[in-house]
């Protein structure tokens, strides 16, 4: 397989490359789908498809270049690193944040965490996958009774490996940096911190059993050989419209009803009954981006200003340490209308800070980025989240 960074420049164009991606024996897989002119589309075309899909594109004078040569390459790369990495933490019974790691390994080192940590971590299970495995979600709290908290997800899209590797360091950061980092401590001196790494388990295993490319949920569609659903196109928040499919075999598939997907409704339920999340932010690869309220619907959230000058500071922190550049803005303007996301659905229920982080890269490996670039990645990300939360506490409503 290869992936191909294509340049659409016209209404046309984008239309031809969503009939491209209906060609269901193409088997053509959109990394970043066809949206707008001038935003870029990565496809990933399987081997015996490549020669159809180039020159189509020839044909029809799409511009186009080749961003990976050889998937497999990289997906051999990666599998390799963390063998070598899996030995290395047996002889020397340490966990390497620096590396990718199952769902086994990270909930067992996330059950360490709560035990190297009492008084600061505990694991709650807020429901059970569609497989039926636990939703493990970490508690950070110093005290105090139903405190005003912020929501940390990583992983809903089960592909996208830099943001549960980015969670689990990020979990790390926190511990390590309280009591330390004076403005992190002074944070969970008022604020709890709940984080779902594996927010999409299901998917997760699959990525690491069959298919590495897995993206959505792992239930069965009734009347549909295609399994899954979009967890980010299921929320009730602009549900069913045009920012998502109605195909069970879309990447982008709403899903029979709104919170139809266990892994969905469980945030939901666990939210609400909460009654006092004041942020939420999810994280997702990739792109370089952090987006706000809405994806529905063209109307700037009554927040607009306040969230657009948040985004801009974090940003900003963000690119200080490594220099990544991020773009920002709400999901609408920035990439295209996207119906039934998650921070969509936290912004209509009242939470007034939320916000879709897309982390590295902005193309050149996609969703394999390199293991290598984890701790980059994370440290790089936590300056933009502590941006946010200094935000949260600082701001009370
Ligand atoms: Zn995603």
């Amino acid at each position: 397989d290869q992936v191909l960074r294509i340049r659409a420049s016209s209404e046309e164009q984008i239309a031809l490359l969503k009939e491209l991606g209906e060609l269901e024996d193409l088997q053509i897989d959109y990394w970043l789908s066809p949206a707008q002119p001038g935003l870029p589309v990565d496809a990933r075309v399987p081997f015996r498809s490549l020669q159809a899909v180039k020159v189509f594109l020839e044909s029809n004078t799409i511009p186009y270049t080749i961003t990976v040569d050889d998937v497999q390459e990289l997906l051999d790369e990666e599998k390799e690193a963390m063998m070598v990495s899996r030995k290395f933490e047996r002889s020397s019974n340490s966990f390497s944040f620096s590396s990718y790691h199952t769902i086994e390994e990270i909930y067992s080192w996330m059950d360490n965490l709560v035990t190297e940590n009492p008084d600061l971590v505990s694991k709650i299970q807020i429901g059970q996958s569609y497989e039926k495995r636990p939703l493990y979600v970490l508690k950070f709290s110093t005290g105090g009774v139903n405190r005003p908290a912020i929501w940390i997800d990583t992983g809903i899209h089960s592909r996208e490996w830099i943001t549960q590797a980015t969670g689990v360091w990020t979990a790390n950061k926190i511990v390590t940096e309280y009591g330390k980092d004076a403005s992190l401590t002074a944070i969970l001196d008022t604020v709890d911190i709940f984080f779902e790494i594996v927010t999409n388990p299901d998917g997760f295993a699959y990525t690491h059993s069959t298919n590495r490319m897995w993206r959505k949920t792992r239930s069965i569609n009734a009347g549909s050989s295609c399994r899954g659903v979009d967890p980010n196109r299921n929320w009730d928040a602009g549900f069913g419209g045009p920012g998502s499919s109605s195909n069970p075999c879309a990447e982008t598939y709403h899903g029979p009803s709104p919170h139809s997907e266990s892994e969905v409704k469980s945030i939901v339920d666990f939210v609400l009954s909460h009654g006092n999340v004041k942020a939420l932010l999810s994280i997702h690869s990739y792109s370089q981006m952090l987006l706000f309220p809405y994806g529905y619907k063209a109307e700037p959230a009554p927040d607009h200003q306040e969230l657009n000058d948040l985004a801009r500071e974090a940003v900003a922190a963000l690119a200080e340490l490594h220099g990544t550049k991020y773009t920002y803005g709400s999901t609408i303007d920035t990439i295209y209308q996207a119906d039934g996301t998650t921070i969509d659905w936290s912004y209509d229920n009242g939470i007034k800070y939320s916000y879709t982080f897309e982390l590295r890269d902005t193309g050149r490996y996609g969703f394999l980025l390199p293991a290598s670039q984890i701790i980059p990645t994370a440290e790089e990300t936590w300056l933009a989240l502590m941006k946010i939360m200094e935000h949260v506490r600082d701001n009370p409503y």
